[in-house]
């Protein structure tokens, strides 16, 4: 059987796989959802503790895509984007730490974003012409995509930054590719990013001369690979324990992938979202009254996320209950100061380095085990300490956090970007030059 996707504002109408990832977003503005979630197989669960995470990475693939990709490509697909290991370590008795920063740009979004590439190469392999990705990025997303996408037959990336506004070594990782990859370096901000890559999807007939595609979060195929770490996470504990999940969050695709592995089969005791000042989900669980708003600036940026967009998908699942979700998910949010205590602390407690993300997880897996003090909590550690080298020299000193020689070594690379000022027409123009 094949699979198919509807959007969760229109339950009844079905596209196929293709459509749902290459389209990323339905037209009604939903979200793509599998129409077919069912638990995994009994071959699976016989012997899914002695598996590797490729091999996880490889059954729940097919248990999503089904017959929409042959089976040995989908394989390699699975095999290649959990290529790097996502350890578990026990930091404290019951207190464990995934780390999900292993892969190429040291963060969890590698796993989505090495999927996706190279599922969009596969379905576009006998069109004509190449597939055009555009990326607009405040920093990681971008750096995933390009290194994801980098070396993929029949696809480029075009990736839009705002000069001056990300870090030195996320600006290198955006740039320094060269092939497949093209940096834009935008006059302007995020938003102004986002608001031009907007703007040539908004020129239907441009965006399909053009052969353009989208590489966002909500890309259903950026979720799918997400869930495998749940398994692996799952099946390091010690047999009949079930995990609490803790998932520091923002647009809350992370979290909405360990649904999608409870939907699976997966034992799960309970899901904690972690978030920082931008707390709209934890006032949502609390109070039943959903309020997106602007975000704020914190040092977790990568979750400065005032309205996010996975919450959709949440709620569909949930039935659009609000009790049926707080029956399932608690939610806790922390401000910068607490957050760089915590660095500090379970530093100098225990020698673990967390990173403000993962700290921000810290700080909900202790508030979830004060009421739950048996719970064996998962903290999920979204990047590696390297990536936010500023907030770590201050709080544990210069020299402390190794920078791994992947990310250390494209200090020497040059850079190559395109300078472009904020301005549709003249992005339009250079567009259509570039792809014809
Ligand atoms: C993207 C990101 C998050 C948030 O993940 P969501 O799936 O958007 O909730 C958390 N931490 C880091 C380091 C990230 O890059």
């Amino acid at each position: 059987m094949s699979q198919r996707f509807y959007s969760t504002n229109s339950p009844g109408r079905f596209v196929d796989t293709k459509e749902a990832v290459l389209r990323s977003l339905p037209a009604d503005n939903g979200l793509y959802m599998p129409e077919n979630i069912e638990r995994l197989g009994q071959e699976f669960w016989a012997d899914w503790r002695n598996l590797s995470l490729a091999d996880i990475g490889v059954h729940v693939s097919k248990a999503i895509f089904r017959e929409s990709v042959p089976a040995d490509e989908l394989e390699k697909i699975a095999r290649e984007s959990a290529n790097f290991p996502a350890p578990l370590i026990t930091v404290k008795e019951r207190e464990h730490v995934l780390e999900l920063f292993h892969g190429p740009t040291l963060a969890f979004k590698d796993f989505g974003a090495r999927f996706m590439a190279r599922l969009m190469g596969w379905l576009t392999r006998d069109d004509d012409g190449l597939l055009t990705v555009l990326v607009a990025t405040s920093g990681d997303t971008g750096g995933a995509v390009a290194s994801a996408f980098h070396g993929v037959p029949g696809t480029r990336v075009v990736i839009l930054y705002p000069k001056g506004k990300v870090s030195g070594l996320q600006e290198k990782q955006l740039t320094t590719l060269g092939e497949n990859i093209t940096a834009l370096e935008i006059e302007g901000t995020f938003d102004d990013c986002q608001r031009l890559v907007k703007s040539a999807f908004l020129k239907r007939e441009m965006s399909e001369k053009l052969n353009l595609t989208s590489a966002n979060s909500i890309n259903i195929s950026r979720l799918v690979p997400q869930s495998f770490y749940y398994f692996e996470a799952a099946k390091n504990l010690p047999e009949g324990v079930k995990p609490t999940f803790v998932i520091p969050s923002g647009n809350f695709g992370n979290l909405t992938a360990g649904l999608l592995a409870e939907k699976l089969g997966l034992k799960v005791e309970h899901f904690v979202a972690a978030t920082n000042r931008n707390d709209v989900v934890p006032e949502y669980l609390r109070e039943g009254e959903y309020r997106p708003r602007p975000s704020v600036a914190t040092i977790s940026n990568a979750m400065d996320v005032g309205a996010p967009s996975n919450f959709s998908r949440m709620k569909h699942i949930f039935g659009a209950e609000w009790e049926s979700m707080k029956a399932r998910v608690a939610g806790f949010s922390y401000g910068d100061k607490v957050t760089r205590e915590t660095i500090r602390r379970i530093k100098s407690e225990t020698g673990y380095t967390l990173e403000p993300h993962g700290a921000v997880g810290w700080l909900a897996a202790e508030a979830w085990r004060e009421s739950n003090p048996d719970a064996h909590t998962v903290v999920l550690e979204t990047a590696h300490p390297s990536k936010f080298l500023d907030v770590m020299e201050e709080e544990l000193g210069k020299g402390e956090t190794v920078i791994p020689e992947r990310l250390a070594c494209l200090a020497d690379r040059k850079k190559v970007a395109i300078q472009m000022e904020a301005a549709e027409e003249t992005f339009h123009n250079w567009l259509e030059k570039f792809t014809s």
